[in-house]
C-alpha cells in the first residue's frame, strides 16, 4: 500500500493534515494507497517555500535553467516505463496511451528547453534623438498549477515547464485521483538538478485549491478541469488580484462531408471517440454527417468495429480501451445513457451490454444514431465512451449547428475538398481545427486552447502564448545623450 506526500522544498513531507483520501486503481476497484490532503497550514508552507526560492529562481540565467530543463527532459525518457506504469495502474490508460501522453507532455518541455530564444524581446534603437527602447519579460513570482485527472503528467508538464523556465516557481496541484506520475515528476526535476523550492506538489482537492486560490503570495492561477470549476477557479481567482487562466470541459464535433475518404474517417474517429475510454478533452464525441448516405456508411462501418473494441485493464496485452476513473464517474456516464434512450435517438451500440470480468469501473463503446442538438447526450460533456451521430442536410446547416454549441474545444472536418475545408476554418467559432485530423491538439511550440465554455483566458497554453501568460512585460525606455543638456519639457515628449 503506497502512502503519498507532497514534495515541498524538495523534501517528502506529510504535512499537517490528519486527512487522506484513498487512491484507487480503477481497473480492479481496489485501494492502491492513501494520499495526505492538504490544509490551509500545508499551502502556507508550499507557498512560502516557493516564494524563498524565487529571487534566486528569477534570477539564473534563461541559458542555465534550460540546462536543468534539458537534463529533466532526458530524465523523463529514462524513466517512461515507471511513469507510464504508475498513470496505467492509477488512471487505467493503455500502455501505449499513457507513453504517448507522456511524449505529449515532453514536447512541451522541448519547447521550454529553448526559452533564451522566447524571453529575447524586443529592441527599438533610436525612437527620438539619443533615446532607445526595449522590453523585457520578467516572471510573475509563484504560479499554483491545479490539473485535471485525464492527463496525470502531460497537463502538469505543459503548465510547470513553461512556468518554470520563464523564472517562476510553482506549486503543482495534480488530480488527487492519480497523484504518483507528478509526484514522480517533480523527483526527475530535483534530480536533474533544479532548485529546491520552484517545483512544488501538494496534494489534495477543494481545501488545498482554495487556499492557492486565496493566498496573497501566489501571482497566477493556471487551471484544467470541468468547466464549472474552471468558472469557480476564474472568478475566485480574479477576485484575489492574480492573473487566471482556467481551461474547461468540451463537447467536440467531427463534420463528416460526403466526399471523404469513409474508411480513413472511419478509423479517425473511432481513435478519438474510445481512446483513453473518451476520456480527453480533445476526444470526439459528436459525428455531423453531412446527408443521410454518409450517415448509413458512417453507421454501417463504425458499428461492428465499436462491437469489436478489446476492453480491459491495461496489464491485459492488447487491451484498445481501459475502465472510466472512478465508480461515481461510471455511473454518471450511464445515466446520461438512460436519458439518452429516453429521449428517442436510436441506441446502435449498447455498451453496457459488454460484461468485462473484472470489478473494475468499465463500459464499453456506445453509438447513437439520429441524436438531435436539443438532447443531452448532445448538450452535455459526458467524458467517457460514447459517441453521437447527428444527421444534417447541408454542409451550412452542419456549421451552423456546430456553432451554436456552448463548448468550442476542439473541431474536425473530414473531406478531400480544399475549398470546404479552407471555409470551414475560417468561419467555425471553436479554438482548435482539424483537417481530416481527429484530435488537432497543437505541438508544444504552438498553442493550445479553445473557445466560448472550453476556456476561461486570454492567453492559451504553451508554445508563445504560455511565454506570455507566465510572464510580465517591462519596456524601458533610455536616453543616453553624451553630456549633451536636453533642456525642460513640460509637454509629454514626441518623436521629432
Ligand atoms: P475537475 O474539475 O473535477 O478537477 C480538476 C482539478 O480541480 C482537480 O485538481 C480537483 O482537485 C480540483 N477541483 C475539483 N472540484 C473542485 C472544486 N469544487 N473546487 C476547487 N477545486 C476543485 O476535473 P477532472 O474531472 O479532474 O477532469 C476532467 C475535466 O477536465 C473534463 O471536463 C475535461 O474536459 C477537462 N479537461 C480540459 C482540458 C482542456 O485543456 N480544456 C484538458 C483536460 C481535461
Amino acid at each position: 500500500m503506497r502512502t503519498y506526500h507532497h514534495i515541498i522544498n524538495g523534501q517528502d513531507v506529510k504535512g499537517s493534515s490528519p486527512h487522506t483520501i484513498a487512491v484507487i486503481n480503477p481497473s480492479t476497484g481496489e485501494t492502491v494507497g492513501y494520499m495526505s490532503l492538504a490544509d490551509q497550514a500545508d499551502v502556507n508552507a508550499a507557498v512560502a517555500d516557493a516564494k524563498a526560492a524565487f529571487p534566486s529562481w528569477a534570477d539564473t540565467p534563461p541559458a542555465a535553467r534550460a540546462k536543468i530543463l534539458f537534463r529533466w527532459r532526458q530524465l523523463i525518457d529514462d524513466h517512461m516505463d515507471d511513469l507510464a506504469h504508475v498513470i496505467s495502474e492509477e488512471h487505467g490508460k493503455s500502455k501505449a496511451e499513457a507513453i504517448g501522453s507522456i511524449s505529449r507532455g515532453a514536447d512541451v518541455l522541448e519547447f521550454a528547453c529553448g526559452i533564451p530564444s522566447a524571453l529575447k524581446g524586443e529592441f527599438s534603437a533610436n525612437v527620438g534623438r539619443q533615446v532607445d527602447s526595449y522590453s523585457l519579460r520578467q516572471p510573475l513570482g509563484v504560479v499554483g498549477a491545479i490539473t485535471p485527472f485525464n492527463f496525470p503528467a502531460m497537463i502538469p508538464l505543459w503548465i510547470s515547464s513553461v512556468a518554470i523556465a520563464c523564472g517562476n516557481t510553482v506549486v503543482l496541484k495534480p488530480s488527487e485521483r492519480n497523484p504518483s506520475a507528478a509526484l514522480l515528476l517533480a523527483k526527475l526535476a530535483l534530480k536533474a538538478g533544479l532548485p529546491e523550492g520552484v517545483l512544488n506538489v501538494l496534494n489534495g482537492a477543494k481545501e488545498a485549491v482554495n487556499g492557492l486560490l486565496t493566498h496573497p503570495d501566489v501571482k497566477a492561477i493556471s487551471f484544467v478541469g470541468q468547466t464549472s470549476t474552471a468558472k469557480y477557479v476564474q472568478q475566485t481567482a480574479i477576485a484575489h488580484g492574480k492573473r487566471v487562466q482556467a481551461f474547461g470541459g468540451a463537447k467536440n464535433h467531427a463534420l463528416v462531408m460526403p466526399d471523404a475518404d469513409i474508411e480513413s474517417t472511419v478509423d479517425a474517429i473511432l481513435g478519438a471517440a474510445y481512446g483513453s475510454a473518451g476520456e480527453r478533452c480533445m476526444a470526439i464525441s459528436v459525428v455531423v454527417a453531412v446527408g443521410e448516405q454518409t450517415a448509413d456508411l458512417l453507421i454501417a462501418q463504425l458499428s461492428p468495429k465499436i462491437k469489436d473494441l478489446k476492453i480491459g485493464a491495461p496489464t491485459n496485452e492488447g487491451a484498445e480501451m481501459g475502465p472510466l476513473i472512478t465508480q461515481d464517474h461510471l455511473a454518471k456516464v450511464k445515466a446520461y445513457i438512460d436519458q439518452g434512450v429516453k429521449e428517442g435517438p436510436t441506441l446502435v451500440v449498447d455498451g453496457r451490454l459488454q460484461k468485462v470480468s473484472s470489478e473494475g469501473y468499465f463500459l464499453s463503446g456506445c453509438l447513437f444514431d439520429k441524436v438531435t442538438s436539443n438532447m443531452s447526450i448532445y448538450q452535455d460533456e459526458i467524458f467517457g465512451p460514447v459517441l453521437c451521430v447527428v444527421r444534417v442536410t447541408s454542409y451550412e446547416e452542419g456549421l451552423t449547428l456546430i456553432n451554436k454549441h456552448p463548448y468550442a474545444n476542439g473541431v474536425a472536418i473530414f473531406t478531400r475538398d480544399g475549398d470546404s475545408a479552407r471555409d470551414f476554418c475560417h468561419r467555425i467559432d471553436v479554438g482548435m481545427v482539424g483537417i481530416n485530423v481527429p484530435i488537432p491538439v497543437p505541438v508544444g511550440f504552438h498553442s493550445f486552447g479553445g473557445w466560448k465554455n472550453s476556456i476561461f483566458a486570454d492567453h492559451g497554453m504553451h508554445g508563445m502564448e504560455g511565454v506570455r501568460f507566465f510572464t510580465q512585460l517591462k519596456t524601458i525606455t533610455s536616453r543616453w545623450s553624451s553630456g549633451s543638456r536636453q533642456g525642460v519639457e513640460f509637454s509629454l515628449p514626441t518623436v521629432e
